[in-house]
C-alpha cells in the first residue's frame, strides 16, 4: 500500500484518472484538503482572533455544498454569506454555525429573516429600526450584526446614525448586537492611506457602540498586520487559494484546478484567419489546439486574441500556448506552434488554471480579477472534489 499523499498539482488530471468520466470534456477539480488547510493557516496566523468563513455566491463558485462542511469540520462556526437563501443552505449543511447575511434586511423581510435564525448584517438607521420594532419585546431582543461605514461608502451606518442610535436606549434595548463590523476599500493596496484612516475610524466609533465583538479585516485586510484583526477575520478569497497582493501573499494554497480537452489539432496556412470576426491570422504555417472550453465555461470572452491584441493562455505538460482568435461559447483556439516538443493530440487535456496558470493570471488576462474568475467557473465541466483518500490505494 502506498502513503497517502495530497494532491499533486503537477500530475493534472491524469492523477483522478478513474473518476473523470470518458466524456468529460472539462473538469474543475477542487481540493478540499487545501480548503481544509487553508481556514486552519489562517486561523493560526490571526489567532487568538477567529476566523470566519465567507462562502457567499456559491462559495465563490467552488460549491458550498462541498465547500461549507469541509470548513466546519476544519473548525470553522462563523460564516458570512450575501443573502437570505444562502443562509438558509448554510444553515442546513453547518447546523451549529452562526450564519450571517451581509445584505441585511430589506423592508417586509424581516420576517423570514427571524424564522431562518440567521443573524442580518443591519447597514442603515432605518434598518436597524424596523429590526428592532420586530422584537416581540426588550426581553426578546433580536440578534444581528451593525455594519459601520467608514470610508468604503457602500454599506454601513454613517457617524451620524451610529450617534442617534447611541442615543436610543429604546431601540438598542431590543437588539442583540453580536458583532460590529466595517470593511476596507483598498486592503488590495497595503500601502494605501485609506486602510490605516478606515482602521482608526473604526476604532475611534467604538465608545459609541455597544462593546461586542469586532470585525475589519477580510483575505488582504488580515495581512495588513495584528491590528486590523480584531476580535473576527472574515476571508472568503483566500480561502478558495486566491492570491489578490502579490506583496503579501496570504499563507495558502491554491484549491482549484481547470482543464479541458483538446477536439482536434489542425494546421493554419499562411494568410488564413481563425475564428469568429477573422481577428487571428496566420503568419506562418500555425498549429492550432481546438479546445472544449468557452465563454459558457468561464473562460472570459476578453481572453480572446487578435493579431494585434494580447489575450489569454493555456497550458500543456507546464508549457504556456497562447489563445489565437476570439473565445466562443463553447470553443477555444490555441497557438501551439512553439510547443514542437510537446505531443498534443485530439482528447488531450489543456491546464486551463492550475499549477501553471493561476486564478490572478487568468483574471488579469481577461481584463478583471480572480474573484470574477472564481464565481464564474464551468458548472458544464464535470467537478471533481478531492481529498486525501482519494489517494490511497485501496488494500487488498
Ligand atoms: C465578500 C466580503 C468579504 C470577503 O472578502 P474576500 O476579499 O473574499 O476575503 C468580507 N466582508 C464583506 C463585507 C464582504 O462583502
Amino acid at each position: 500500500m502506498s502513503e497517502a499523499t495530497t494532491t499533486d498539482f503537477n500530475s493534472g488530471p491524469h492523477r483522478l484518472h478513474g473518476r473523470i468520466p470518458r466524456h468529460a470534456t472539462g473538469v474543475v477539480i477542487i481540493d478540499l484538503e487545501r480548503l481544509a488547510g487553508n481556514w486552519r493557516a489562517l486561523q493560526s496566523l490571526v489567532s487568538p482572533a477567529k476566523c470566519a468563513a465567507v462562502v457567499k455566491a456559491n462559495a465563490y463558485g467552488l460549491g458550498v455544498a462541498e465547500v461549507a462542511p469541509v470548513l466546519a469540520g476544519a473548525g470553522a462556526d462563523t460564516f458570512f454569506v450575501a443573502t437570505l437563501d444562502e443562509a438558509i443552505e448554510v444553515q442546513r449543511l453547518a447546523p451549529d454555525a452562526q450564519v450571517y447575511v451581509l445584505n441585511g434586511v430589506f423592508p417586509g423581510a424581516a420576517g423570514a429573516m427571524i424564522e431562518s435564525r440567521a443573524i442580518p448584517v443591519l447597514s442603515s438607521l432605518p434598518e436597524v429600526e424596523e429590526w428592532g420594532t420586530m422584537a416581540p419585546s426588550r426581553l426578546h431582543p433580536l440578534p444581528c450584526a451593525l455594519h459601520v461605514d467608514t470610508g468604503l461608502n457602500r454599506l454601513g451606518l454613517s457617524a451620524r446614525e451610529i450617534q442617534q442610535l447611541a442615543h436610543n436606549m429604546h431601540l438598542l434595548d431590543r437588539l442583540d448586537v453580536k458583532l460590529v463590523m466595517s470593511h476596507l476599500a483598498c486592503a488590495d493596496e497595503p500601502g494605501h492611506l485609506k486602510n490605516e484612516q478606515q482602521r482608526e475610524i473604526f476604532e475611534r466609533l467604538q465608545p459609541l457602540l455597544p462593546s461586542v465583538p469586532l470585525s475589519l479585516a477580510a483575505s488582504d485586510g488580515l495581512m495588513l498586520g495584528a491590528k486590523y484583526h480584531f476580535d473576527l477575520v472574515r476571508p472568503g478569497y483566500a480561502l478558495y487559494g486566491g492570491q489578490a497582493v502579490a506583496e503579501h501573499p496570504t499563507p495558502v494554497k491554491p484549491v482549484v484546478e481547470a482543464y479541458a480537452r483538446v477536439l482536434q489539432v489542425r494546421e493554419l496556412a499562411p494568410g488564413h484567419s481563425i475564428g469568429y470576426s477573422a481577428t487571428f491570422v496566420a503568419e506562418r504555417v500555425t498549429r492550432i489546439a481546438v479546445i472544449a472550453a468557452g465563454y459558457a465555461d468561464g473562460c472570459l470572452r476578453h481572453l480572446s486574441a487578435g493579431n494585434n491584441e494580447e489575450g489569454g493562455h493555456v497550458a500543456f505538460a507546464g508549457k504556456l500556448a497562447p489563445i489565437a482568435g476570439r473565445v466562443s461559447m463553447d470553443l477555444i483556439t490555441v497557438d501551439i506552434t512553439g510547443l514542437e516538443d510537446t505531443q498534443i493530440e485530439r482528447g488531450d487535456w489543456a491546464e486551463i488554471i492550475g499549477p501553471n496558470i493561476t486564478i490572478e493570471d487568468v483574471g488579469r488576462a481577461s481584463g478583471t480579477i480572480g474573484y470574477e474568475v472564481l464565481t464564474r467557473l464551468s458548472h458544464r465541466f464535470t467537478r471533481i472534489y478531492t481529498c486525501k483518500s482519494d489517494f490511497q490505494q485501496p488494500q487488498d
